[in-house]
């Protein structure tokens, strides 16, 4: 998949309150001088301006690249609150997790981990499920002398994240059929990994995969990363019996960018942890997840779990539909809608133009919406343009419309 390619891990900038406004928040517009908490601490200007950075009209989604989603600010109040205090880490992990559990209602045996990402979450599990509590297998990964040394994967399942499977020293064994599982399941075999956005492409499916890993005996895992919303798949691949799931807590869910979610069996979710920071000597020391992360994370799940979800698809729904009037006015331009079956589940529109009338690529409108001041990043299609609007905020719909308008006039044949 494309985009995955443009994503990475980007720092982290909301311990310092300076990603204030939500799309709850009311208008929140570019260079204006920041709002509580930043303008509290002497930020009166836009700090991306300050370093010549451009902001961005966001219609492409949760792009890890884009700086995945905007916390709201409850989130943002409770990650300032917990920089002021130190406590211990690891008793803040642990109970966060049992929180997070119980927010949730995973079932009886699951706990959480808050991680420092989807990526993160894959990295750590898998080195839980090597080593177990074992501090000397701990301190020698990704050398797997005395582990086992195996992971199970569908063909059409490999993806740009299982080099995070890879760093712990474990080999990827592939297969296509279940036949194949039989043929590769040996006593080198650590665990069998799903990729969940993927569940189309494989001929194993989501719950057929996890009853092979049962009648097996083996972990089964699901990377779920960006599969909210449904709100609903937070849960409903631990009910299916997958021993470990994770989550991007930076996308949809609007936690903090530098955190993710590892949910799972109890055991599997401890260990995780021993091979995570703080703890030194482990594989993941180099993924920390801060305080402030832990905290706004366990608030941002909080509220996403009581957001109104239907009102906020028809809300998605109203600000593409404003887009849409306006573009399709231009003789030769039309939209059209679809909500992608898994990762981004959100009203997605297309807009096209029939080149006979409107004489612009695909690439020059992508490039003069770029160029646009504020920016704006839409997607590329073959025969157009398409966006989705979850991540824009209040008044970005009226912009994008009229500066879209603006181009598909200007090259009228
Ligand atoms: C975004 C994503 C990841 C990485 O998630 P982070 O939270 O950015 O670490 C992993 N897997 C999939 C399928 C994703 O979409």
């Amino acid at each position: 998949m494309e985009a995955y390619k443009k994503w990475d891990r980007r720092g982290f900038l909301g311990g310092l309150g300076l990603m204030a406004g939500s799309v709850f928040s009311g208008p929140k517009l570019w260079g204006r001088p920041q709002t509580g908490a930043a303008a509290s601490r002497g930020l009166s200007r836009n700090v991306y301006e300050d370093l010549g950075v451009t902001t961005i009209i966001n219609g492409q989604g949760t792009m890890t690249m884009l700086g995945g989603s905007l916390i709201p600010p409850e989130v943002e109040a409770a990650m300032d609150a917990a920089s002021r205090h130190f406590v211990s880490i690891p008793e803040l992990e642990v109970a966060a997790g049992k929180r997070i559990a119980e927010m949730l209602k995973l079932p009886e045996g699951y706990s959480a981990l808050v991680t420092s990402g989807a990526a993160g979450a894959i990295q750590c599990g898998i080195s839980g499920v090597l080593t177990g509590d074992d501090p000397t297998l701990i301190q020698r990964l990704p050398d797997l002398t005395g582990m086992k040394s195996e992971v199970i994967i569908q063909k059409s399942h490999r993806y740009p994240f299982d080099h995070q499977i890879r760093a712990t020293g474990v080999k990827l064994v592939e297969v296509e059929t279940r036949e194949d599982v039989r043929k590769a399941v040996g006593p080198q075999t650590a665990l069998m990994f799903f990729t969940n956005y993927l569940n189309g492409a494989g001929r194993i499916k989501v719950d057929e995969w996890v009853k092979l890993s049962m009648e097996h005996h083996l972990p089964c895992f699901n990377d779920a990363a960006a599969d909210t919303p449904p709100v609903s798949h937070l849960w409903d691949y631990a009910k299916m019996g997958y021993d470990l799931v994770a989550f991007s807590g930076g996308k949809a869910i609007r936690g903090p960018q530098c955190a993710g979610l590892l949910l799972g069996q109890k055991d599997l979710i401890s260990y995780a942890l021993l091979n995570n920071s703080p703890y030194e000597d482990t594989l993941g020391r180099g993924q920390k997840v801060g305080k402030e992360e832990i905290v706004g994370m366990v608030k941002a799940l909080e509220l996403y779990l009581n957001d109104d979800h239907e009102a906020l698809t028809q809300e998605w729904w109203r600000r593409l539909d404003t887009i849409s009037r306006q573009v399709t006015r231009i003789p030769g331009v039309s939209t059209a809608y679809y909500i992608p079956a898994i990762a981004n589940h959100v009203p997605t529109m297309e807009i096209n133009w029939d080149p006979r009338r409107v004489s612009l690529s695909p690439d020059q409108a992508f490039q003069l919406l770029k160029d646009s001041k504020p920016s704006i990043l839409l997607e590329k299609t073959r025969i157009g343009l398409a966006m989705n609007s979850f991540m824009l905020q209040p008044g970005e719909d009226k912009i994008i419309a009229q500066r879209l308008t603006e181009i598909l006039r200007a090259h009228r044949t």
